[in-house]
């Protein structure tokens, strides 16, 4: 490494702890020092590049220092930068909340915004318990699926069950219980979770403020992919016993699927749906919960405490916030991204054939502009995921494995020539490992 990256490395190590690490590990695996992003290239200070194949934690769905957005933020900034959102409105609010109506599943006419995804989580849990409670019922449990992620926070962990950072916190979580989700992407597997998810409704419905579901692809969770089928008839499920469906498309949404969002190929309207990540194409913290005219009306009532939904966070509805996530809808306004992001995804598919031959591969699979593929025969102390890691960045591409399972989720304007590069490297990475 070169002195200016070193002296970064040690400054950072001296004060920052950082997210989702042993600190420990720092000792022998180096910090990666980042001075500049363009496109969906990361680069360091000594120029070396890297290949950015998972959108930053699945957020830079255009890439880094996009023109547009960047130009957009630059205005907004020289404009307003921050206002209180409880008694006051902005322009980039209004005009946001006016796109993600048009653009959601119809029915979905209300915004509540938040600023991060966890927060959005907490936002929706909270008012699905609280809408019951308004119409005279109480429900104190959750339902979510099996190895699912929501996000961290004390709410959003609860409904999540991902067992690596959920079993410390056990004894400070909320309610919630779980409904196996479909074992794999077939229309079978999904009917046999669906007798599941019916035999709990049927028992403990009654209990259950809402049903949390990460539409088409459980993220954190490995890439874990079912058919929408399954989202179809677990709605209808829901409508039967009164819960309601909350989709989490913090992932899934703005494109990532195929389809816009992915309750859309379930042809579904959920009573929630939380929106983040891509939302401002990586540049600002946060997140929106869209609901129904029905929630929102429960709400509505001459001033009473108990019935207001008297939820805040201090920056909620940032204008410099809304003002990329505005520029990152009219890049989509722009062109033909989904239809573009078909082609590729077609093209990786094709790429991803010779994978199949490895011993060491057990499944590939692939949802629209997600591609993961499990690895097999491997100990979790052995920490593959952690060779493939250090082989991509020696090498110039970023990737991130969830355990043994090495996956991309580029930014949507990779080109056709770094779809190469970044799976070659992938693929000598899996090849070489013992
Ligand atoms: C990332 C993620 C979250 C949490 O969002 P944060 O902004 O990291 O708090 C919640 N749900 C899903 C499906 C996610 O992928």
């Amino acid at each position: 490494m070169n002195h200016k990256n070193t002296q970064i490395v040690t400054e950072d190590l001296k004060n920052i702890w950082h997210p989702c690490t042993q600190m420990k590990d720092h000792e022998t695996l180096p910090l990666i020092p980042i001075d500049r992003g363009e496109g969906i290239y990361l680069y360091d200070f000594d120029n070396k590049s890297y290949i950015d194949a998972i959108s930053s934690w699945w957020v830079n769905i255009f890439g880094h220092t996009n023109k547009h957005i960047s130009n957009r933020v630059k205005e907004q900034l020289d404009t307003l930068e921050h206002v209180l959102l409880a008694g006051f409105t902005h322009k980039p609010a209004v005009n946001l909340a006016d796109k993600l109506v048009n653009l959601t599943p119809s029915g979905l006419d209300k915004v509540f915004f938040a600023d991060n995804g966890s927060s959005a989580v907490e936002v929706a849990l909270k008012m699905s318990f609280h809408y019951h409670r308004n119409r005279g019922e109480n429900r104190p449990l959750f339902l979510s699926l099996t190895n699912s992620y929501h996000g961290e926070t004390i709410g959003a962990l609860s409904v999540g069950d991902v067992e690596l950072y959920k079993e410390t916190y056990a004894p400070l979580l909320i309610s919630c219980i779980q409904t196996p989700v479909p074992e794999d992407q077939s229309e079978a597997s999904a009917n046999e979770a669906i007798i599941k998810l019916e035999k709990i409704l049927k028992e403990r419905g009654n209990e259950i403020s809402a049903f949390i579901i990460e539409p088409l692809i459980q993220g954190a969770g490995g890439m874990h992919m079912y058919h929408p089928l399954y989202i179809t008839k677990a709605k209808k499920l829901c409508e039967k016993y009164g819960v309601h469906l909350i989709a989490d498309e913090i992932m899934t949404g703005f494109g990532r699927t195929g389809t816009m969002f992915g309750c859309e190929q379930a042809e579904v309207t959920p009573d929630f749906m939380t929106l983040s990540k891509g939302l401002t194409g990586g540049y600002l913290p946060l997140a929106v919960v869209m609901t129904t005219n029905k929630v929102y009306n429960a709400f509505y009532c001459d001033y009473n405490e108990h019935k207001a939904f008297l939820h805040s966070h201090s920056y909620t509805g940032n204008p410099l916030a809304c003002s990329a996530a505005l520029a990152t809808l009219e890049l989509f306004e722009a062109s033909d991204v989904l239809g573009d992001n078909r082609k590729k995804s077609a093209y990786i598919l094709e790429k991803l054939e010779k994978f199949k031959t490895l011993s060491n591969v057990k499944e590939v699979r692939q949802t629209g502009m997600v591609v993961a593929i499990e690895l097999k025969g491997y100990k979790p102390e052995e920490r593959i995921g952690l060779k493939v890691y250090q082989y991509g960045l020696n090498n110039g591409v970023l990737l991130r494995p969830l355990g043994h399972i090495v996956y991309f989720m580029p930014p949507y304007i990779i080109t056709y020539d770094e779809i190469d590069k970044m799976i070659d490297t992938a693929y000598e990475a899996i090849k070489l490992l013992p």
